[in-house]
């Protein structure tokens, strides 16, 4: 479906939940959140109802997200039910990778395609720091998992955060050459919990390019530009929000673990899907497309407008 300004919104980012087994410091408060009370959050049965009525609507790909997806109760099943509907082209997740080897071939064999997995750092201490809770050992056990259970196109997700983990550039794109996956240097958004972060945090992602000028420029793949690294099957993605804000080819919807489609990440603007069904679900949905948000103005001094930390919304 094309929206006011011409815009084919084909892709959902769906949240299963807003918990999480860890709490980065950009993402969630150190106390974590409150657990809801279960019928706060969607059932199985809602999220595919939801997931129908926005594949009828035009959505082709859905990427299951949360808080941490895999901390989700019977997510094999939400991942089969949603690889099986009719018209979903590409089902995909992003995880902080921790639960991968318990989970990697389950969702496999539940019809998941591609996995992107967060790592902020290549530094046992630095990830601690980062996540609070983890340990960059079962970070790195969980690439380990993707790869033997056939996930062949991993990504790597890095949140760049400058003073924090810049220093290691190089050092992820040797891993991704190494590796042959690709590695998405993000540059961190002043939502949630780090909206009052230190102006200093918020790099452009063109420091990649500073500190590795051997990159190729290959394509713009989506929201990202992709480079090959020379001699080597691994790729770098740069996702530049914030210094080259890519509203006018977003393509994107999001529904929160809650039931609330957003239609714009940076928007507070939350349509209530829960209790619709049929013709009511699809029209509510269609509208929200339709009308989505023509841009955010997001920068280091505007923050996000959006009233939910990341955790509670999926990336
Ligand atoms: N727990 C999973 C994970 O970490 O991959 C999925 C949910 S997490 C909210 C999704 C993605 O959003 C992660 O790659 C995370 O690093 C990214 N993210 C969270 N807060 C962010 C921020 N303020 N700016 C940019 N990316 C952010
Ligand atoms: Fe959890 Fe992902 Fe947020 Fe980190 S970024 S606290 S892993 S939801």
């Amino acid at each position: 479906m094309r929206d006011r300004f011409n815009r084919n919104i084909t892709y959902l980012r769906l949240s299963v939940t807003d918990l999480c087994n860890l709490r980065c410091v950009y993402c969630m408060p150190e106390t974590g959140v409150h657990k809801k009370k279960h019928s706060d959050i969607l059932s199985v049965e809602e999220i595919e109802e939801m997931a129908r009525a926005c594949v009828a609507c035009g959505v082709k790909k859905i990427r299951v997200t949360g808080g941490e997806p895999l901390v989700r109760r019977g997510i094999e099943d939400i991942c089969a039910r949603l690889s099986a509907i009719d018209g979903v082209e590409e089902l995909c997740m992003t995880t902080n990778g921790i639960l991968l080897p318990k989970y990697a071939q389950k969702l496999k064999k539940a019809g998941v395609l591609r996995l992107n997995i967060s790592l902020d750092t290549l530094n046992a201490e630095k990830y601690r720091a980062i996540s609070r809770v983890g340990t960059l050992k079962d970070a790195l056990n969980g690439i380990e998992a993707a790869k033997q259970a056939g996930f062949s196109d991993l990504k790597l997700n890095v949140v760049l955060m400058g003073g924090i983990n810049d220093d290691e550039i190089r050092d992820f794109v040797r891993f991704a050459g190494e590796q042959s996956i690709e590695v998405r240097f993000i540059e961190l958004m002043p939502i949630g919990e780090c909206r009052t972060f230190d102006k200093k945090r918020f790099i452009e992602s063109k420091k990649v390019l500073e500190a590795t000028p051997e990159l190729i420029e290959k394509c713009t793949e989506g929201v990202a530009r992709i480079y090959s690294i020379p001699d080597s099957k691994g790729q770098v993605g740069l996702i530049s929000p914030m210094s080259t804000h890519f509203c006018p080819g977003c393509n994107r919807i999001r529904i929160t673990g809650d039931g609330k489609l957003k239609p714009c990440l940076h928007s507070s603007e939350e349509i209530s899907l829960r209790g619709l069904h049929g013709e009511a679900l699809k029209e509510t949905i269609g509208d929200a497309m339709r009308n989505k948000p023509q841009r955010h103005h997001l920068d280091a001094k505007t923050p996000s407008e959006s009233l939910r930390t990341m955790n509670a919304i999926g990336g």
